[in-house]
């Protein structure tokens, strides 16, 4: 048990349940051409249990045996609302809180599997996959396709993106996603990587920065 609770950034903990996290792959262009991939014409979507959640104030653990794995840093959002099929503006309306999530990826796996053109899960749900910052409360972002976000590692910048660079923004993303999986209250949304992905090693430290207003580190294990 990871011991994950959703989190607000003053420090406390906020009262939704913990549920699943929809993400999207290929969001971002610079992110596409690096690891050579098509632009999809519709969100490519996948799950990550719930199980791959962790807060960030703990290290990270890494598998052990199974390749690289990447770091993939991504805007989160806290849903606090149930979405079945909803539109734009409705999902709008559904966010709590945003924050920053790492999608950790067995990069060398993935590979295995896309060129197989089996799922992703194994290497993208595994336990611990996903740490996550606390959240932000919604309200203080004046616009949420602008938002700036930027990882580095061991002190040297490693990603850097920014919301207005997203090819689905964050309202269509949530449509898409919610005409193929209801979005429950307590789930949580990552919304795709912008370019810059490497691997992790032990004893890595890394800084996430959203908006230069909230920062946090973490250790890899
Ligand atoms: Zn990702």
């Amino acid at each position: 048990m990871s011991g994950y609770r959703h989190r607000e950034n003053l420090g406390s903990d906020i009262d939704l349940p913990v549920g699943k996290v929809v993400c999207v792959g290929r969001n971002y262009l610079d992110h596409i051409r690096e690891l050579n991939n098509e632009v999809p014409k519709a969100p490519l979507l996948f799950i990550k249990p719930s199980m791959a959640l962790v807060n960030l104030d703990q290290a990270i653990t890494l598998p052990e045996h199974q390749g690289e794995v990447h770091h993939e840093l991504e805007i989160s959002l806290l849903i606090n609302r149930r979405l079945t099929k909803a539109s734009a503006e409705t999902c709008l309306g559904a966010i709590a809180g945003v924050g920053l999530g790492l999608d950790l990826t067995l990069r060398d796996v993935q590979s295995v599997l896309k060129e197989k053109g089996q799922p992703w899960e194994v290497a993208k749900g595994f336990d611990g996959a996903c740490p996550l910052s606390p959240f932000v409360d919604v309200s203080a972002f004046a616009d949420l396709q602008d938002i700036d976000f930027s990882l580095s590692k061991n002190k040297q910048l490693q990603q850097q993106g920014n919301s207005r660079f997203m090819i689905h923004s964050i309202a269509d993303l949530l449509s898409a996603m919610s005409h193929c999986f209801t979005l429950l209250p307590g789930d949580v949304v990552l919304t795709g990587t912008p370019a810059g992905v490497s691997a992790l090693h032990s004893g890595d430290v890394l800084q996430l920065s959203l908006q230069d207003r909230y920062q946090w580190s973490v250790v890899v294990a």
